[in-house]
């Protein structure tokens, strides 16, 4: 079936199934995307055939489109469709030759009779329903026009991978900048939705801000994935782009966060050497006893073991599998430490314990976690300057020279990054 080209437009039962992509069916719709051919441009010089295949399918659609308008657009189509050189290019333009000849105008050209140029693979998408909806908004944006919908997060995510993969992206970021796409779509979340998202929609949000460029979305779901250590596995070849985002931004949160963990485990090892030193840390002064030291040294052994923060294991040989990392949420890994009890070996022996110590320290902690995203501007300007996973390690931080107030936003940047990324760090 040919779709007239006066309609110009996608009909509504592909439009319903491309918003619906991870749904079930679309009613009323038989034809299947290969078949047809959609007229993006009326006027259009080419047949478009796009096919894209997933591990079950093979999925083909078909446009009408205008080459120059391509060409404009898209470096890929440019280098393809570029007449003079092998292959497309002058067998589109033989083509084109022969038809000006017998009509007035491409206009009068049936679709039939156009050359047909294919093109496979559109990129890392997850897959969607209806390939050729995805294509249809892509090439809306390509031939200035405005999508027939305004696409949900999942399907911008996907917009933006298949432009990539034809090298225009370019024209897509301006589109959805000058439409607010991601604003509105911001302004839409309420923060009890926002608090909901899932990791894959998280990820999808951040892939959108990175490719199509919303600095606030970066700074916010960077910190995201990072805090819920969502981050660090592998993804399959076969996943879509969002599983292993692009920009090194995938190996640079998953570094962060093991920076973080790196540093909180840091305290509680600074707490056991300071109890199993010579040192007494009981604080009733004349009185002060190693019992309490000893008592005290024990409640926190069993505390953090309670807590599966620490193991402990013989060193005559080593039996052990290294522990899986920790995989939940941050905050919530500084809440349970914080719950650490009062120990008191009789009523004379108040704040012995680590308690009234680690408090102030967690409160630190916690604050610097704010500021552990990805900084928008900073990234932009000077990735380099700005990569935790492309800095040396600076061999030892110290609490008593820390200021997460310091001047300045780049200052504050490096002073967090010295303390999440050193070797060695001394709490005291
Ligand atoms: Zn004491
Ligand atoms: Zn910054």
């Amino acid at each position: 079936m040919v779709v007239s080209p006066t309609t110009d437009a996608l009909n509504d039962s592909t439009k319903a199934s491309w918003i619906s992509a991870a749904e079930s069916t679309a009613s009323g719709e038989a034809v299947p995307d290969g078949e047809r051919i959609i007229a993006v441009a009326a006027h259009g010089d080419v047949i478009l055939q796009i096919e894209h295949e997933t591990n079950t399918t093979k999925h083909v659609a078909r446009f009408r489109i205008s080459a120059p308008a391509l060409k404009q657009h898209s470096r890929y189509f440019e280098r393809l469709l570029q007449a003079g050189r092998f292959g497309e290019g002058s067998r589109v333009e033989e083509q084109h030759k022969s038809l000006r000849e017998r009509y007035q105008s491409m206009a009068e050209v049936p679709d039939t009779e156009l050359p047909v140029v294919s093109v496979q693979d559109v990129g890392r998408t997850s897959t969607v329903k209806s390939l050729a909806a995805l294509c249809t908004d892509f090439l809306y944006i390509m031939h200035g026009k405005d999508t027939q919908t305004f696409p949900p997060v999942t399907n911008l995510a996907n917009l933006a991978i298949a432009a990539d993969r034809f090298d225009a992206l370019e024209v897509i970021k301006s589109y959805a900048k000058r439409k607010k796409m991601i604003r509105a779509l911001d302004g839409k979340t309420t923060p009890k939705a926002d608090n909901a998202l899932s990791e894959e929609k998280v990820r999808q949000r951040l892939l959108v801000a990175i490719m199509l460029d919303y600095p606030p979305w970066i700074e916010k779901y960077s910190a995201r994935l990072i805090i819920k250590g969502w981050v660090g596995r592998d993804a399959e070849l076969s996943a879509a782009l969002w599983w292993d985002l692009p920009q090194r931004f995938e190996d640079e949160l998953a570094y962060r966060r093991d920076c973080v963990l790196e540093t909180i485990q840091s305290l509680q090892s600074y707490f056991l050497g300071l109890y199993t030193s010579r040192e007494r840390q009981c604080k009733l002064g004349y009185d002060s006893s190693p019992q309490c030291d000893s008592f005290q040294l024990g409640e926190m052994i069993r505390f953090f073991t309670k807590t599966g923060m620490l193991q402990l294991q013989g060193a005559l040989l080593d039996t052990s599998e290294p522990p899986v990392p920790y995989a939940g949420d941050l905050f919530f890994l500084l809440d349970t430490l914080r719950q650490v009890p009062e120990y008191q070996i009789d009523r004379n022996h108040n704040h012995c314990g680590i308690r009234t110590r680690i408090t102030p320290l967690l409160d630190l902690l916690q604050e610097c976690l704010y500021y552990v995203s990805v900084c928008p501007d900073c990234w932009a300007s000077d990735r380099a300057k700005h990569a935790w996973i492309d800095q040396k390690r600076p061999l030892l931080w110290k609490k008593q020279s820390f200021n997460l107030r310091s001047q300045g936003h780049g200052n504050r940047h490096a002073d967090l990054r010295v303390m999440f990324t050193a070797t060695e760090r001394d709490w005291s």
